[in-house]
């Protein structure tokens, strides 16, 4: 069989490079080993009910008057109207350093301004100059060595607890770096929750993957679900062809992976030696109520960020999970939302995906410390936000494992590797990276790479 173009992997990079390329091209194949798309943001059933894998909130909040801004952008050119998605946003979220300080934002960025004005009045012209210091910097162009935002925070604050609460949602959001995140990423990842803000669409996500491959069909795009990559197969400086795990070999002029960095190298042929990199895991705990409001719960909070450890430790704890930090989300508490579904609680924190390992050779060593942790989660969960232990009908937990194997992402490593290819150009001419490891991350940002991939790389020399 011949393709002239193949995606790899059906997330939401892989859906938004093959739509465009299916756009302007014929025989456009996309290619995804599970039997549903989506990947790290995806959905299950259980009991005949849906739930959503990774949607806690979409950065890149835009009004419809904003014609330039990323969002609409997006949109624009996966030919979405926002009416199709529905954009309900935050209501408002808040960084918490309990016994120390709180920070409200929402998607006016003067609520934040503010904020540091009262709380950090010394710290209030740093926080001006660094604004624009973000405003005239371009993260796009170029290939810059690692700049550490800590010391450019610091530097412009002069206050260690502003540095790291401005930090810790941008951490979680999407640094792939131990303690700190490179500053390109991090002024992209400031202009999207910050500057810009959070909102969910009104449907599921399913809603929104299944709009997607309707896009796909309607361009001409082929979807095979259950069709994982076992090799691309390469000659000279060129892929040739790849072979699928029932052994189908499909040849082909060009292909985009959205399987991460290290993952496309270790299955291409000839095998590339790929240098190891310390990742980032997560836990993930899911708790389902049995009201749709509930009386103790914060009905205003869309997000909480919190830092209970005297300086934030974003690195793999020594321990399965570390607690001192995380994020609290709310998925109904946003504005516009029709009010169907059961009140959530989700929450999420940083995890050691080796230890996670040595433990799953026990199933139930690995089954009960799921359970340690779902229980640890919501006693300090309810410790922040009141109790609700007690209303719980559903509650799931994803380890780095459960990542691992839904996605194929090394180590349930949500953001990739530290390693990112900013061109998606290999030593391959014909093979591209799109998605986490090209570096945009979270939804928008894995749609806006698989976008920009197959608009610089392929359309704009066709
Ligand atoms: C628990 C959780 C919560 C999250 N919350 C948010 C959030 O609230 N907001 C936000 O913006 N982002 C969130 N994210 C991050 C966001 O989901 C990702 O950044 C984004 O979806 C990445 O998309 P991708 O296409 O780059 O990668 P992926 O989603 O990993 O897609 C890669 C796809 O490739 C497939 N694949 C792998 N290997 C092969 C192979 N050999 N052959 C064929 N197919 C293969 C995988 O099955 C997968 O479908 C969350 C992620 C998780 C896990």
């Amino acid at each position: 069989m011949h393709a002239r173009f193949l995606v790899i992997g059906g997330g939401l990079s892989g859906l938004a490079a093959a739509i465009r390329l299916a756009r302007y091209n014929d025989s456009v194949v996309l290619l995804e080993k599970h039997h549903r798309v989506g990947g790290l943001n995806s959905y299950f059933y259980r009991e005949r009910q849906l739930f959503e894998t990774g949607l806690h909130a979409i950065t890149n909040f835009a009004d419809r008057t904003e014609k330039k801004a990323p969002l609409n952008r997006l949109l624009r050119q996966l030919q979405i109207s926002r009416d199709q998605l529905g954009i309900c946003p935050q209501i408002k979220s808040e960084i918490f350093f309990p016994d120390r300080e709180t920070l409200i934002f929402d998607n006016e960025f003067k609520t934040l301004e503010s904020e540091i004005s009262d709380k950090f009045p010394n710290s209030i012209d740093g926080f001006h100059a660094l604004v624009s210091h973000i405003d005239q910097f371009d993260p796009f162009t170029g290939t810059f060595p690692f700049i550490s935002t800590k010391e450019i925070l610091d530097n412009y604050l002069k206050d260690s607890l502003l540095t790291q609460m401005l930090l810790c949602p941008i951490l979680y959001y999407g640094s792939s770096w131990k303690n700190d995140i490179d500053f390109s990423q991090f002024v992209i990842m400031f202009r999207s929750i910050f500057q810009e803000g959070m909102f969910r669409p009104a449907g599921t996500i399913k809603d929104l993957l299944d709009l997607l491959v309707d896009k796909l069909k309607i361009h001409g795009g082929e979807l095979r679900l259950n069709s994982g990559v076992k090799s691309i197969v390469t000659n000279n400086d060129k892929v040739t062809h790849v072979v699928l795990t029932d052994d189908t070999e499909i040849s082909c002029d060009a292909v985009v992976s959205t399987i991460g960095l290290q993952e496309t190298r270790e299955i291409t042929v000839p095998s590339e030696i790929s240098e190891s990199v310390e990742r980032l895991s997560f836990v993930e705990n899911i708790y389902q109520l049995s009201t749709v409001t509930h009386p103790r719960l914060p009905a205003d909070r869309t997000i909480i960020f919190f830092n209970n450890s005297d300086s934030l430790k974003f690195e793999p704890p020594a321990s399965l999970v570390d607690y001192r930090s995380g994020v609290i989300c709310f998925p109904t508490n946003f504005k516009a939302l029709d009010q169907k579904k059961n009140f959530e609680v989700r929450t999420t924190h940083l995890a050691n995906y080796h230890l996670w390992s040595e433990l799953s050779y026990d199933q139930s060593d690995y089954k009960n410390e799921k359970i340690l942790l779902s229980e640890t989660s919501l006693q300090q969960t309810e410790h922040y936000i009141g109790s609700f232990a007690e209303d719980i009908i559903f509650r799931d937990t994803f380890t780095p494992l459960t990542i691992q194997r839904y996605t194929g992402k090394k180590e349930g490593a949500i953001y990739g590797s530290p390693i990112k290819i900013k061109s998606g150009k290999t030593r391959y001419e014909n093979l591209f990276i799109a998605g986490t490891d090209q570096g945009f991350l979270g939804i928008t940002g894995a749609m806006l790479s698989g976008i920009s991939i197959v608009n610089q790389n392929i359309l704009a020399g066709s």
